[in-house]
């Protein structure tokens, strides 16, 4: 789309936007953390997936070839290093009477299907935690050798205070993070905050997903898998580490003590962060039950699609609140501007004002090189869409251009079905037509016109389209 531009991202790490270089030219290594395959995504993960999809493709409208790498976290104790609570596959399994594995696998493919049916473009290379389990013993032992590690009964733990700039990315002080491991009561560790990078001794000595290992059978701690895999997959230093805002204090703070400590050297240039989704003044979680999947917005007339434009309407930074009210509002708008691209598309004449189309093309560009502005390139959207000095092939040619970022398929846009009585008249006109009843088929010309549908008529037959008006 515009090679060259300069791209600016806000860093977590030092909290501001910064002008975005690759380690290699003209190629990113980009690896965002993975789906938990013991339920359905909630919505709000798919937010965070949509964000890291318009970064994907804005780097690869920039001209990058990316790299990008993700996980699954498919290992039997998930999401939190903290040996309380309940084992999240196990409950799985009993509720759905089905062994971790055909839950893993299962989930994992109706993530992928979620992820397509909102033109998320797949990563890759797709990791799955189980298939990698030498890979984070290797990065273990390695931390072991160098220091960062002490062993209790078989469990093997990080110790936080041999690696100094723990808290650099989450600028949290160290007290309050004692505060949020408060829950979890484990008696071996040294220091509340250190975590654990193999479990030998759990709480869920059943496990099914159990491996052997230098310490004793058992499973990896949560944040391994994801320092294993980045480094197999993209090396020791890679250019954009994403995910959502609630991986910066532990998640991903982990992960950074984990890889630099094994590395010796700086591991991630760019942190990224998606802000949440959230829904009635609270946060949408897996682990509170009560979540909507996309399925519960398909289930209610809504396309995927909907969902994707109403992401797109909100910062990734900002917190964007869902309702269903909301997300019918990005519906009106989302099939409006598909209308009007169908018929963009169908309509006669040559465009060709190659000025307003650079510069419209220049200001949509601009907006998702600061920062991946999405709102404010919607905007220039909806105002390319109503310039009645625009000629509508310059609109089609402009849309599809910008549909590189947007992800909407506009090429394939479907007209809606017409009300029967129209789509009758149609062909009534179109039999006209055919035996030669010019007069007739004109009055259902005008007819038609003042129920808003324009007809066509091609060598293949007669093409309508609504017309809206600017
Ligand atoms: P999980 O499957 O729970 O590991 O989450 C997958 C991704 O969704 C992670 O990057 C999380 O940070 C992100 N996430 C979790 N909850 C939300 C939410 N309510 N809104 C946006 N992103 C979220
Ligand atoms: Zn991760």
């Amino acid at each position: 789309m515009a090679p060259g531009m300069n791209l600016s991202l806000f860093n977590t790490l030092v909290r501001r936007k910064e002008a975005f270089q690759p380690i290699e030219q003209g190629k990113v290594r980009l690896y965002t953390c993975g789906p938990t395959v013991y339920n359905f995504a909630h919505i709000g993960n798919l937010r965070t997936y949509i964000f890291e999809d318009i970064l994907r493709r804005t780097l690869e409208g920039c001209g990058f070839q990316v790299n990008h790498v993700m996980n699954i976290t498919d290992v039997g104790h998930l999401e939190s290093d903290a040996d309380d609570g309940e084992d999240k596959m196990a409950l799985a399994s009993k509720r759905e009477h089905r062994s971790p594995w055909e839950i893993a696998r299962f989930y994992e493919e109706a993530f992928f299907a979620d992820t397509k049916a909102l033109h998320i473009l797949p990563p890759t290379c797709v990791c799955r935690a189980t298939e990698h389990i030498p890979e984070m013993q290797s990065m273990v032992q390695m931390l072991e050798k160098r220091g960062y590690t002490y062993t209790v009964d078989g469990n093997v733990y990080f110790r936080i205070s041999k690696f100094p700039t723990y808290t650099e990315l989450s600028r949290r002080n160290l007290d309050e993070l004692i505060e949020g491991s408060r829950v979890e009561i484990d008696p071996r560790k040294e220091d509340p905050r250190d975590f654990v990078l193999w479990f030998s001794q759990s709480k869920f000595p059943n496990q099914v997903m159990q491996w052997d290992s230098p310490w004793g059978r058992g499973f990896p701690g949560w944040h391994i898998e994801c320092s294993a895999m980045a480094s197999k997959y993209l090396g020791e230093h890679i250019d954009i580490h994403c995910g959502g805002i609630d991986h910066i204090s532990v998640h991903h703070s982990n992960e950074i003590a984990q890889s630099e400590g094994c590395f010796g050297h700086k591991w991630v240039n760019y942190w990224l962060h998606g802000e949440f989704l959230v829904i009635d003044k609270g946060k949408m979680a897996k682990s509170a039950g009560n979540f909507l999947t996309l399925k519960s917005l398909t289930d209610q007339g809504f396309d995927p699609l909907h969902y994707r434009y109403f992401c797109l309407g909100a910062h990734y930074r900002s917190q964007l609140f869902f309702s269903f009210e909301a997300l019918t509002g990005a519906k009106n708008a989302f099939e409006a501007l598909k209308n009007r691209a169908i018929s963009w598309k169908l309509a006669t004449g040559k465009g060709g004002q190659s000025d307003k189309i650079t510069q419209y093309e220049q200001r949509f560009w601009q907006a998702m090189a600061d920062d991946l502005d999405t709102p404010i390139a919607l905007s220039i959207v909806w105002e390319m869409a109503k310039d009645a000095s625009l000629h509508p092939a310059d609109k089609w040619h402009l849309i599809r251009v910008f549909d590189k970022i947007l992800g909407f398929d506009v090429e394939h846009f479907a007209r809606p079905e017409l009300p029967q009585d129209l789509d009758e008249l149609v062909q009534q006109r179109e039999q006209a037509r055919h035996s030669k009843n010019w007069q007739e088929a004109d009055a259902m010309r005008v007819q038609l016109a003042a129920r808003g549908i324009q007809v066509k008529d091609t060598p293949e037959g007669t093409d309508w389209y609504y017309v809206y008006k600017d």
